[in-house]
C-alpha cells in the first residue's frame, strides 16, 4: 500500500465574508486511515469537509486529494477529484423522485458512462452490502431514516470512491437507526476503506479510528489516537467538550 498521502490539507484558510471559518488548518490523511473529527457545533467541520470535495472553495492554502491540487480551482481537477471522495450528509440528500435502484444508478451511467446493466448490478451488490437489497424498487420516502441514509451510502459506494467522507451521519436519525448505519460504516472500515467522519459517536471513534480530531473556532486544537484522546484530553476546550458528551 502506497504511503503517500491520499489526502492533504496544508495551512487552510477560509472567510465567509468577514468571518474567518477556517484558521491554519493541517491535515494528512493516509490510505486505509480512518479519521474522526469532533468538536463543538460551529466549529467549522462541515466547511473543512466540504472543501475537501470542494463545495466550498478555501481562499488561502492548499488541498491536494490522490495528488489532485484542488486549490487551482480549475473545474477538471475538481470533477476528478469529486470521482475519487464519497460523500454522506446528515440530510441523507437522496433525490426523492428517484426508486433507490435508481438513485444508486443515476452517478456512475451519468458521469462515469457506465452502461445501464452495469450500473445496476453494481448497485444491487451495494445495497446488499449495506442489507437492504430488498427495498431496491421503493421511494426514499417509504424507507427509514436509517434505511435512507444506507442507501446514501451505497449510492456514494457505486462510484468506486477511494476516500469516503461522512458528515454527522447519524445525527438525524431516531435513536433505534443509528445502530446500523454505524455498522454499515464499521463494515466500510473493516474492508479498508479510508473515511474522514464527522462525528459525536465517541463508541463509533474509540473502535475504528485510528485518529481522532478536535476542532474549534476553525481550528484544530488536538489530534492523537482514542486511547490517548479521551484518556488524557490536553487542550481545556477538548476537555470542556469531553465533558459535555460524555
Ligand atoms: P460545524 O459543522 O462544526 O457545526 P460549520 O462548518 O457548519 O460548523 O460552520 C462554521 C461556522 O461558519 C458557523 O459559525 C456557521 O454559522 C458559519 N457558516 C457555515 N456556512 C456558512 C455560509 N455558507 N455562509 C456564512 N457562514 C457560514
Ligand atoms: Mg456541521
Amino acid at each position: 500500500m502506497s504511503t503517500e498521502p491520499i489526502i492533504r490539507i496544508e495551512k487552510v484558510n477560509k472567510w465567509y465574508g468577514q468571518f474567518q471559518v477556517l484558521t491554519d488548518v493541517d491535515l494528512t490523511v493516509r490510505p486505509g486511515e480512518r479519521i474522526v473529527i469532533c468538536g463543538p457545533s460551529g466549529s467549522g467541520k462541515s466547511t473543512l469537509i466540504r472543501c475537501i470535495n470542494h463545495l466550498e472553495k478555501v481562499q488561502k492554502g492548499r488541498i491536494v486529494v490522490d495528488g489532485i491540487d484542488l486549490t487551482s480551482h480549475q473545474r477538471h481537477n475538481i470533477e476528478a477529484v469529486r470521482r475519487e471522495v464519497g460523500m454522506v450528509f446528515q440530510q441523507f440528500n437522496l433525490f426523492p423522485h428517484l426508486t433507490v435502484l435508481q438513485n444508486c444508478m443515476l452517478a456512475p451511467m451519468n458521469t462515469r458512462g457506465t452502461g445501464e446493466s452495469e450500473a445496476r448490478a453494481a448497485a444491487m451488490k451495494y445495497l446488499e452490502r449495506v442489507r437492504i437489497p430488498d427495498q431496491a424498487n421503493k421511494y426514499p420516502s417509504q424507507l427509514s431514516g436509517g434505511q435512507q441514509q444506507r442507501v446514501a451510502i451505497a449510492r456514494a459506494l457505486c462510484m468506486n470512491p477511494k476516500v469516503m467522507l461522512f458528515d454527522e451521519p447519524t445525527s438525524a436519525l431516531d435513536p433505534e437507526m443509528v445502530k446500523e448505519v454505524l455498522d454499515t460504516m464499521i463494515g466500510l472500515a473493516e474492508d479498508g476503506m479510508t473515511m474522514l467522519c464527522v462525528t459525536h459517536e465517541m463508541g463509533f471513534a474509540r473502535s475504528v479510528a485510528d485518529r481522532v480530531i478536535f476542532m474549534a473556532d476553525g481550528r484544530i486544537l488536538e489530534e492523537a489516537p482514542p486511547q490517548q484522546f479521551f484518556a488524557q484530553p490536553e487542550h481545556p476546550k477538548l476537555q470542556a467538550f469531553l465533558g459535555q458528551i460524555l
